[in-house]
This record gives C-alpha cells, sequence and structure tokens, in this order.
C-alpha cells in the first residue's frame, strides 16, 4: 500500500494524480492533501479521499472548516506542510513554481520518496538532489522516459540524452509575431493542458531550459550530455543515444497520467487504467533542430547552469516574475526572456550556502525584475 501525500493537489499534475488514484483504491492511501488556496475543489477531494490531514496556506472560511469530514484535520502553512510529508512514505510535489522549492527539501531532508513534477527545486536544490537520487522518482514526462531508459544502460555508454520539446505555440512563427504575441496565444499549447506559469515556459522553452538544468541534477549528466530536439507530437518523450549508435526511444501517449502511474507505482507496473493507444495512432513520429535565435532562453538557461551558484536560483526567480509579468499584460513575449537576462547581468549577491540563502536569492531576482521592469518598461505597453 503507498501511503502517498500529494502537495498542490488541485493543479493540473495533482489533479491527474488523483484521477489515478481513484482506479486503485487498496493499493494507495490519501493520507494528505496540500493546496495553497481553501477552494471549492480542495473540500470536494477532501469528502472524496478522506486525508488525515488537508493543509492550505490561506486561512480557509469557516464553514470550509466546517465542511470537512470527520477525521481530516486541517492545519495552515509550513505547520500544514510538515504534516503532509510526515504523514506520507511518498510525496507528490505537484506545486507550481518557487513555492514547491520547500516541500521537495523537506520531502528528501525527511528521508521520504520524492514523486518529482516541480522542477525549480530539482534545479535549485542541485546538492540535496544528486545526494537523494535514489529516493526520487521523476514525474516530469521527459525525466520520467530517461529514468527508465537509463535504468537499462551503463553511464559511460550514454553519448547524447535528447528532452524532446513540442516547440509550443510558435515554432512556426516568425520573430515579429511572436512580439506581438498575446497572453491568449502563448496559453494556447499544441499539446499539452498544464497550469498558466509552465505553459508560457514552454512557449519561451525556458521549460527546456529549466528541463535540461533538471536532466542534470537527476541523472549526473555534464550539461553538454543534454540535448533538445523539437518533436511536435510529443509522443517520444526522451531519447538515449548510445555510443554503440542505438538509439532508445521511450513513447507513449501524450498524457500526464502515464508517468504520474509510473512513478506512484515504481518499480511496480499497473495495468493503464484510461484506455490503450495503439502503436500505429501514434503516428508519425518526427524530429527536428531547434532554432536557438527565436528561443535565446535556451542558451541562457544553459549559461546559468555553466555558472552555477547563485546564478540558478537567480534564473528560476527571474523567470517566475517575468512570466507573472506578461500574464498581468504589462510586458511583451520577448520580454520576459530579455528580462531574465538583464537580471541575470545584474548579480550582486553571493553563492547560497543553504535554502534560505536559495529561497532569498530568489526574492532578490523577483524584485530586481521589478525593478528593472519600472525603470525600462512601465507605461511602454
Ligand atoms: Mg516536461
Amino acid at each position: 500500500m503507498v501511503e502517498l501525500a500529494v502537495l498542490g493537489s488541485t493543479g493540473s499534475v495533482g489533479s491527474q494524480t488523483l484521477d489515478v488514484v481513484r482506479k486503485f483504491p487498496s493499493d494507495v492511501e490519501v493520507k494528505a492533501l496540500l493546496a495553497r488556496r481553501a477552494s471549492d475543489k480542495l473540500l470536494k477531494q477532501v469528502a472524496e479521499f478522506k486525508p488525515e490531514v488537508v493543509a492550505t496556506y490561506e486561512e480557509p472560511a469557516s464553514d470550509w472548516l466546517s465542511a470537512l469530514p470527520e477525521g481530516t484535520k486541517h492545519l495552515l502553512g509550513d505547520e500544514g506542510l510538515h504534516a503532509c510529508v510526515e504523514l506520507a512514505d511518498r510525496v507528490m510535489n505537484a506545486v507550481s513554481g518557487v513555492h514547491g522549492i520547500k516541500p521537495a527539501h523537506l520531502t528528501l531532508t525527511k528521508g521520504k520518496t520524492l514523486l518529482a513534477s516541480n522542477k525549480e527545486s530539482i534545479i535549485c536544490l542541485g546538492e540535496l538532489v544528486k545526494k537523494n537520487r535514489h529516493r526520487i522518482i521523476p514525474v516530469d514526462s521527459e525525466h520520467n522516459a530517461l529514468f527508465q531508459l537509463l535504468e537499462n544502460v551503463k553511464r559511460e555508454e550514454v553519448r547524447f540524452i535528447y528532452l524532446t520539446a513540442s516547440g509550443g505555440p510558435f515554432k512556426d512563427k516568425t520573430l515579429e509575431e511572436m512580439r506581438n504575441a498575446t497572453v491568449e496565444e502563448a496559453l494556447r499549447h499544441p499539446r499539452w493542458s498544464m497550469g498558466a506559469k509552465i505553459t508560457i515556459d514552454s512557449a519561451t522553452m525556458m521549460n527546456k531550459g529549466f528541463e535540461t538544468l533538471e536532466a542534470v541534477n537527476l541523472f549526473d549528466l555534464e550539461l553538454d550530455t543534454v540535448k533538445v530536439v523539437i518533436h511536435p507530437q510529443s509522443v517520444v518523450h526522451g531519447v538515449v543515444e548510445l555510443r554503440d549508435g542505438s538509439f532508445l526511444m521511450h513513447a507513449s501517449q501524450t498524457d500526464m497520467r502515464v508517468p504520474i502511474m509510473h512513478a506512484l507505482f515504481y518499480p511496480e507496473r499497473k495495468e493503464f487504467p484510461f484506455g490503450r493507444v495503439s502503436l500505429p495512432e501514434l503516428s508519425p513520429v518526427s524530429f527536428e533542430e531547434v532554432d536557438t535565435e527565436k528561443f535565446p532562453a535556451l542558451y541562457l538557461a544553459r549559461w546559468a547552469g555553466e555558472m552555477g551558484g547563485v546564478y540558478v536560483p537567480v534564473l528560476v526567480g527571474a523567470d517566475e516574475e517575468a512570466v507573472s509579468l506578461f500574464l498581468e499584460g504589462k510586458i511583451g513575449f520577448l520580454d520576459i526572456v530579455e528580462l531574465i537576462e538583464k537580471t541575470l547581468s545584474e548579480v550582486s549577491i553571493e553563492d547560497p550556502e543553504d535554502i534560505e540563502g536559495i529561497l532569498d536569492a530568489i526574492e532578490w531576482a523577483r524584485e530586481k525584475v521589478r525593478e528593472i521592469y519600472e525603470r525600462e518598461y512601465a507605461g511602454t505597453r
């Protein structure tokens, strides 16, 4: 029996995790749920799964609290987070963005198994991740695929690994069209339905930049070993190129519940309960080079990874803030990566030594983005 905590349970991956869990009532017990807001959706999840603890960061209204089933306790903030992690043996970290860093840190320091969906934490907690690799099962589709492929090969046999990218909504658009893109256009991802932050990251391809750094930490690879390739169908999720000329590929239907289910039960494999697709249905499969001129985020993320230290959390914090400025309609689409680059070029703080230092660097980057915005962009749109 898997004793599970779902952190970020009302988000996209959190809800899909519960979709899977619902199909395996005798194999998984939901011990705890955590979400930022005390929403109706969370209340419904609590009523259905009856966890021991439900945690929120927002103080719930009294009628929300009185609607909780008997046996479910509500806890607020970090106290709630601690209780969630404590109760579970597997922790699904589906919290979105930089708020996922603390939950991942806590899960690993408490010796629990991390089902890693949040990528900001895997990037920023490099040392901790490297030390605890054996207790991390990646949920991000590309890394889950690579995890499965790399299990069967020796590291010295690997020439390259490839992260596949759909290319997002702007793959075939010109730079001019990207400059004028609206929030709605950027949110229209051709393949995956995801939360707003990660959908914008996919459109800039910062998502793939993050995933590059994620792969380095998860699989102990050199940055130069990790490549990105455009694969518009999002059917092949990871590729390993071996020195002997073989390419090993992992394919599945474009459904996050495939990697979620794998991580939930690893090393056991269960029958996928949402319908099988046949191999011809996954056709065609094609690969293309990335146009790095159009997607400088990829280069920027690599550069930050090479610099290491404080540059990684600054990259992550600057992206978080720049994406929210774009979603607020305050900057243009191409300004997102431009603002991140400017922030990276103004770094004036020390390398962090612990999680507090990492969170401080992220906060510094967010403030820096706002400062540069006020200085150079405010009122231009
Ligand atoms: Mg991914």
